[in-house]
């Protein structure tokens, strides 16, 4: 269940955040900017918000393109502000991923299990349609972002995760 704005509307996360983030309006309180999950992120998957951010300056964030998470979890280890906690690896829930089939390529050109292959929860996130044709089951998603940074289909990759809706 999200959090509730006034209309009974809920929101989404603007960015994904790394793994065991609370709700986005917690995080973005409890955060204490201090960088310290960048730092030991063993994958320099985490960077850090600036700019015109508003809010959210100095908080982290990942971009799959450019690196995936591997749920190591020493992020969350050394986060003593509380943004982030304690999850199982199965659990996490920082993203979902989405194959667009219009630009997936097991369906539109050639033979690909990309994704398939190097999901840590094939079959479970990323099943085959006749034994064929990947797609995501949300229901075992962890959001950790490398399809999306592993989909070979170009310029615009087919598989992309979005920030999970609260
Ligand atoms: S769980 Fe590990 S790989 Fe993932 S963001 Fe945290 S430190 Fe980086
Ligand atoms: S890696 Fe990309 S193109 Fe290949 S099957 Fe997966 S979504 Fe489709
Ligand atoms: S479907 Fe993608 S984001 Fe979800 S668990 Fe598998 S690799 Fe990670």
């Amino acid at each position: 269940m999200g959090t509730l704005l006034a209309g009974g509307s809920s929101i989404t996360r603007a960015r994904i955040r790394p793994p065991g983030a609370v709700s986005e309006i917690s995080f973005l309180a409890a955060c204490a900017r201090c960088g310290k999950c960048a730092e030991i992120c063993p994958r320099g998957a985490i960077k850090i918000a600036h700019g015109d951010d508003g809010l959210g300056i100095g908080t982290p964030y990942i971009v799959p393109q450019e690196q995936y998470c591997v749920l190591c979890m020493k992020c969350v280890e050394v986060c003593s502000a509380g943004a982030l906690r304690a999850v199982e690896k199965p659990k996490t829930r920082m993203g979902v991923a989405h194959i667009d089939t219009d630009r997936c390529i097991a369906r539109t050109d050639d033979d690909c299990r990309v994704c398939y292959n190097n999901c840590p929860y094939m079959d479970k996130a990323i099943k085959l349609e006749n034994r064929k044709y990947p797609y995501i089951d949300p229901e075992f998603c962890t959001g950790c972002g490398k399809c999306e940074h592993v989909c070979i289909a170009s310029p615009v990759k087919a598989c992309t995760v979005s920030p999970i809706e609260e």
